[in-house]
């Protein structure tokens, strides 16, 4: 058998790309709000359901000016649980994270935690709807409102997740998504900022585009931080197949549930009731003792058979050497998120994993389950 890695990104058909590669050519428009910009703008706002979507280079730097556009400062909560961006996303931005505990079941933000984080210079609340489960967002919109927070949901794993038949991008102030090859939808690089309304929008694009808001006028010390052609044609043929992906991706999620059904040891995050998932990751966690082998030993298991899991998301980000000397990256304060990332293992997971593959990692799991 091939290496398989946690994950391998659907692309679009070659030739597809070529006709649009030389439109590319014809117009000699490379970057810059040109025509496959605007139409997948218009595209992903429609497929998402949202009404305002701006496009960027990358997730991260979504993050980075949906910050600066909501003018957040001071101190900010969020989750250690997550991958680096979301909080190198405050540092960039001069603010000082403050972490909190997540929930154990769904390994999202607990919003029962999150008021005794909160001090004077509290200016927002940057939560992560991790692997695509939606946050508490009932409840983090409570508490935002009574003190007067900004929401900000790191929605990265998100693309195209709903709640009771309702796109989540539409909670809290904004929301960010990536488009990077390893995220359920792809344009190479990329990412998107949901915000309520275009005069928003239009300081985002400011802020995208070095604070250009034309020839004489630069009203933002702005970044670059624009899709471009190459990015955007990708993104529109993607759209095309994305729904077929994510229905292949779901399939080969319900085998893993159902071969992996009673073996000790290895549990599940909970799933949120009335959601429609897009399946990105497989997460389970491992307990060493009634499993017969800790995670890294399962990790390590796998590896040599040239199954390539992943342990998002560990370290957490609190155990980062910029951050861990912050009071609030004690160990003490999250004990939750450490748990889980001391045990959370994620399989691979993608469209074209083939039912033999899933049968091969259980196999192997199902193995040491056993030998014990
Ligand atoms: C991937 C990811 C990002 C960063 O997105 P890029 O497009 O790679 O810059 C941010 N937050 C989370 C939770 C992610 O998984």
């Amino acid at each position: 058998m091939e290496n398989i890695y946690v994950t391998s990104p659907s692309l679009p058909p070659l030739e597809e790309y070529q006709e649009y590669l030389a439109s590319i050519w014809q117009s000699k428009k490379l970057t810059n709000y040109g025509p496959f910009h605007e139409k997948l703008e218009a595209e992903l706002s429609q497929k998402l359901g949202v009404e305002h979507l701006m496009l960027t280079s990358n997730g991260t730097l979504a993050l980075v000016i949906a910050l600066q556009e909501m003018r957040i400062t001071g101190e900010v909560i969020t989750t250690p649980f997550s991958f680096a961006a979301t909080t190198h996303a405050l540092h960039w931005n001069g603010i000082k994270p403050v972490f909190s505990d997540i929930d154990p079941q769904t390994y999202n933000l607990d919003p029962a935690k999150i008021e005794a984080a909160i001090t004077p210079r509290t200016t927002a609340i940057l939560p992560v709807h991790v692997y695509g489960t939606p946050c508490d967002m009932e409840a983090i919109g409570k508490i935002a409102d009574t003190y007067g927070l900004k929401v900000l949901y790191d929605a990265a794993h998100a693309f195209g997740v709903e709640k009771d038949g309702q796109s989540i991008l539409n909670f809290g102030d904004m929301s960010v998504l990536s488009f990077h090859a390893t995220k359920a939808y792809n344009t190479v690089e990329g990412g998107a900022i949901v915000c309520k309304d275009a005069k928003t929008k239009q300081r985002l694009r400011y802020l995208q585009n070095f604070g250009i808001a034309d020839e004489l006028t630069i009203v933002a010390p702005g970044i670059n931080a624009k899709m471009n052609e190459f990015q955007a044609a990708f993104g529109l043929l993607q759209l095309k197949y994305v729904d077929g992906e994510i229905d292949k991706r779901e399939k080969v999620w319900n085998l893993y549930d159902s071969l992996l059904d009673g073996v000790p040891g290895i549990t599940r995050p909970a799933r949120v009731p009335r959601v429609r998932a897009n399946y990105s990751y497989y997460p389970v966690l491992v307990d060493g003792e009634a499993f017969g082998t800790d995670r890294d030993g399962l990790y390590q298991r796998l590896k040599e058979d040239k199954i390539f899991a992943r342990r998002y998301f560990y370290p957490l980000i609190s155990e980062f050497p910029t951050y861990r000397g912050l009071p609030s990256a004690d160990r003490a304060n999250l004990p939750n998120a450490h748990r889980v990332a001391d045990r959370v293992l994620c399989l691979p997971i993608f469209a074209d994993l083939s039912p033999e593959a899933v049968q091969l990692i259980v196999g192997i799991i199902r193995e040491i389950a056993l030998g014990q």
